[in-house]
């Protein structure tokens, strides 16, 4: 069985990147940017006051005495230059008169009429010189925006940027047992319940993700469904996987053309995971059972639409927790457990590791990785987890 790296690996290397599309500034949030954005001025442009106060030609002592010659504010620029003895009231934000070095914060002054005279000296010279927090031509390298990001480029003056499209994502359930949520189940009947998450997931990754009807245990109508997902750039399907009379996803897809795949992985929960390339699409085919399904997901289709929108290291980052008990060597399969990690930071798996089990799922925290045929470990052993 293929090793759960190469199983990444190989699926990374099935999806090329994204094309590329411009999208104005305010609308790209929580996007890859694909082309670095270069500033086009100085921050700030101009030596700029840190303070409300005033200012002068030089750091004075206390008891110096200058006169009130005119005022700068935010926006308001005090054109003259400034001469020995003389100061301008000057506000936070406003460029700094020529000739003026240091700003007497206000505190530290005594007005009379239109003089002031020195009380205190400043710490400092309260001026942001201009450039002090990025020059012209300082660029933004290709990343995930975040918030602080888009201010960084719009202080750089830059309204558009050039983003990796968003991914369309096919979300197929397949199984006879399922109705949606909210309609009325027979005895005999689930609820299909894993394409929420998946497509949850997908969406935090920034894709377009879509429900496809729920693909009925009979060729014709998973063939039929799968034909709605020719305009998406990964379809992804959960349940039918395993090798049982009614899994059909493998022969479905591959008469549909399913290329350079895998399937079968050294993973536990998650052994069935099959994946290729399918119409114009990556193709991901979850295991059904939901926690197979969810810790698939986050381990495979996660990393592949980061992937897709550029980001060089998509794989999910391992932590290292010290073991709150004892655990028993693990078999031939990486075992990703659901665990805790505590306050304190040490992790606990569940009692329970059943892969049905939505609800231990939704109270981890973090997946604990045992590599294949790790030996037994103690209370107190660091691990690795991703955490989740
Ligand atoms: P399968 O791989 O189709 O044999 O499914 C394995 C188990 O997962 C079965 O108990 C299915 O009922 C369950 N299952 C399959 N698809 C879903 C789904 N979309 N939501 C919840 N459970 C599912
Ligand atoms: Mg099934």
């Amino acid at each position: 069985m293929m090793p759960v790296e190469e199983a990444m690996a190989r699926l990374l290397a099935l999806a090329p990147e994204l094309s590329t599309e411009e999208v104005p500034l305010q609308q790209a949030a929580g996007r890859w940017l694909a082309e670095p954005v270069t500033a086009g001025r100085d921050q700030p442009p101009f030596d700029a006051s840190a303070m409300d106060g005033y200012a002068v030609a030089a750091a004075p002592a206390p008891g110096d005495r200058f006169r009130i010659i005119g005022e700068a504010g935010a926006g308001h620029a005090f054109t003259g230059p400034i001469g020995q003895g003389q100061a301008v009231r000057i506000f936070t934000g406003a460029p700094v008169p020529d000739g003026a070095k240091h700003v007497v914060i206000q505190e530290n002054t005594r007005a009379e009429g239109d003089h002031i005279t020195i009380t205190d000296r400043d710490s400092g010279a309260n001026i942001r010189p201009r450039g002090q927090d990025f020059r012209i031509g300082a660029q933004v390298a290709p990343r995930l925006l975040k918030p602080v990001d888009l201010a960084l480029i719009a202080a750089m003056n830059v309204p558009k940027v050039t983003l990796r499209r968003r991914p369309v994502l096919a979300v197929i359930s397949t199984g006879d047992e399922l109705v949606m949520p909210g309609e009325a189940p027979r005895p005999d009947q689930i609820i299909a319940s894993n394409s929420f998450a998946i497509k949850a997931l997908a969406e935090e990754e920034g894709a377009i993700a879509r429900f496809l009807p729920i693909a009925r245990d009979r060729e014709a109508d998973l063939r039929a469904v799968f034909e709605m997902a020719r305009d998406a750039d990964v379809i992804v399907t959960s349940g039918g996987a395993s090798v049982g009379d009614h899994d059909l996803v493998a022969p479905v897809a591959q008469s549909l053309g399913l290329t350079a795949g895998f399937w079968k992985i050294a993973l536990r929960p998650g052994k069935p995971l099959m994946a290729g390339r399918l119409f114009d699409a990556a193709f991901l085919g979850l295991p059904g059972n939901p926690v197979s399904a969810l810790l698939c997901a986050e381990l495979f289709l996660r990393p592949l639409l980061r992937h897709m929108q550029g980001d060089p290291a998509p794989q999910p980052r391992q932590r290292l927790a010290r073991l709150a008990q004892a655990l028993p060597a693990n078999g031939p399969r990486a075992h990703y457990m659901r665990a805790r990690v505590g306050d304190d930071g040490t992790i606990t798996p569940f009692d329970r590791q059943d892969s049905a089990l939505i609800s231990v799922l939704s109270a981890a925290n973090a997946l604990l990785i045992r590599p294949v045929g790790d030996h037994a470990r103690q209370s107190g052993d660091l691990v690795h987890y991703i955490p989740i």
